[in-house]
């Protein structure tokens, strides 16, 4: 079962159905798509890459980088995306760490790389794909590699979470049984990088024969975002929250017309959408929003929080405390079990708090030549996600935080999250994200970064956190920074915020 196959299938069905968009301008029909993907596998083929190989992808969202992803799927090859904003040095670790052959780019490097991949310059002029088209999709088991993974390093070298092409399949069936029914006349954008997790949300689009659209902006562009909308029918995407957030306040700001009957779905992830934020994005955006949650280990699979679960939200009251103080992240998807469990996998009751732990088919195969690090988040057949949550009698899972970044101040856990949750419901704050920093008495001290919207006293924050949370959780420092530091994928860094605190420290010391 080689995940290319879908190509095939929607071509034999609407050859001339859109597949490709360019910002507003249709790039390719599905018969062209498949034209260009059958050249590039052969080529591939030519060059004595063999099924199971890795062919690593280092390029921002551009067209081409969709013929690359399913070319390497259709010559039986394994992908591996790169973030495009890594350094090359870092490129260079994950060329040799994946032991790929080949490197598809949009650059050439400005260093020496020790990878000894060759480089392929896929829209050079100069570059015509050799030997014969493949005819079909090479097979491939359930169980192959099909997609590496390779984690943010925020603990330690990046690992590469090997997804298979049956954990690929699992992710599809997923999003179109619990995220959206998908109709083939839909169009998925892109405009978080397709590195990402969700880069892989092509292919229930794929299955659909649905189009795909790559903005024409580097990067996120709220103006684009508007003009998208209103010239395409049933646009669907992935969105990390912040960008929900910038959209929000990019639409109050500017007032511009939002044709919001074309937007079919926004469904975001992949960090803490807050409570303040999920309010003013249902009044803006209405029943349209779906959460997922997930990580590179079981990508976009672990719970789902639909349309309808969203719906208490727009209406202030209709929600209980606890779902205000932590807006959980819906209910697992039916395809994967999930359970809460002790440091020594024990399950743990409803209620309970402990760590998330997932097991099914969406389950990575384990981390590329990483026997140990696999054996770590692997146990006795669970992927041990390293987030902290319960589960609620109805089957409601809550994620607290990571347990890498829960504070110990004192001997007492503190959840950022929760802080972060009471810091926005003051109208001056903007962002929020709180760490722990090393404290000589008390282990850690709680220290918040806020970009704010208008210039305030820190004791005014320090009151508001007073009335409105146990006196050991309130920080103890405040950092005003512009904006806080994001990376490609719309996350908060907290390593960066870490780092900076760290430099702070040594600056003053004596
Ligand atoms: P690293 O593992 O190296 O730190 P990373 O954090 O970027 O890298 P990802 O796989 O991109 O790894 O992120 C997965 C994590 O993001 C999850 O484990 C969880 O902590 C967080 N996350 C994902 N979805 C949500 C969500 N809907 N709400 C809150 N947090 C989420």
């Amino acid at each position: 079962m080689n995940i290319a196959h879908y190509l095939d299938h929607s071509t034999r069905i609407g050859p001339e159905r859109p597949a490709l968009y360019h910002g507003p301008a249709l790039h390719s029909t599905y018969a062209e798509l498949q034209q260009r993907v059958k050249a590039l596998a052969g080529h591939f083929t030519r060059q004595g890459l063999a099924p199971g190989e890795r062919v690593a992808i280092y390029m921002k969202n551009r067209p081409a980088y969709l013929d690359a992803l399913i070319a390497t799927w259709y010559a039986g090859l394994v992908v591996v995306p790169i973030n495009a904003k890594l350094h090359w040095r870092e490129v260079d670790y994950i060329l040799e760490d994946s032991g790929s052959r080949l490197l598809i780019s949009d650059r050439t490097p400005d260093t020496t790389l020790a990878s000894p991949a060759r480089l392929l310059l896929l829209e050079s002029p100069d570059f015509a794909p050799e030997g014969q088209p493949l005819s079909a999709p090479l097979t491939r088991a359930s169980y192959d590699a099909a997609w590496i993974f390779y984690t943010s390093g925020t603990t330690g070298q990046p690992k590469g979470a090997t997804l298979s092409h049956g954990n690929l399949a699992c992710m599809a069936n997923c999003y179109l049984t619990n995220v959206d029914h998908v109709e083939n006349d839909q169009v998925l954008a892109h405009f978080a990088p397709l590195s990402h997790g969700s880069g892989i949300y092509l292919i229930p689009y794929l299955m659909r024969g649905c189009a795909s659209l790559v903005p024409a902006s580097a990067g996120f562009d709220e103006a684009e975002f508007i003009e998208l909308v209103n010239q395409h029918r049933g646009l669907a995407m992935f969105l990390a929250p912040t960008m929900i957030r910038r959209l929000v306040d990019h639409l109050d700001a500017s007032q511009a017309e939002l044709n919001i009957d074309h937007l079919q779905a926004i469904v975001y992830g992949g960090g803490p959408m807050y409570e303040r934020d999920l309010r003013d994005a249902l009044t803006t955006f209405g029943s349209r929003l779906v959460q997922i949650y997930g990580q590179g280990e079981s990508p976009m699979t672990i719970s789902v929080m639909s349309r309808e679960a969203h719906a208490p939200y727009a209406e202030p009251g209709e929600v209980s405390a606890d779902r205000q103080a932590l807006v959980p992240v819906g209910r697992p998807h039916p395809q994967v079990e999930v359970a809460i469990q002790d440091s020594e996998g024990n399950p743990l009751p409803d209620g309970q708090e402990g760590e998330i732990c997932v097991r099914g088919d969406s389950v990575m195969l384990g981390y590329w030549n990483n026997h140990e690090a696999t054996s770590e988040a692997l146990r006795g057949g669970w992927l041990r996600t390293g987030d902290i949550g319960r589960m609620a009698a109805d089957g409601t899972l809550f994620l607290t935080d990571r347990v890498k970044d829960v504070i110990i101040s004192g001997g007492t856990n503190i959840y950022p999250r929760e802080v972060e949750e009471v810091l926005l419901q003051h109208p001056a704050v903007h962002e929020v994200s709180v760490i722990g920093a090393p404290h000589p008495e008390w282990g850690e001290e709680v220290v918040a970064f806020v970009s704010l919207h208008r210039p305030l006293d820190p004791a005014e924050l320090d009151q508001h956190c007073l009335e409105r949370m146990a006196r050991f959780k309130r920080p103890r420092r405040y950092e005003v920074l512009e904006a806080l530091p994001k990376n490609a994928y719309g996350k908060i860094v907290k390593t960066a915020l870490r780092q900076r605190l760290a430099r702070q420290q040594e600056e003053s010391a004596p």
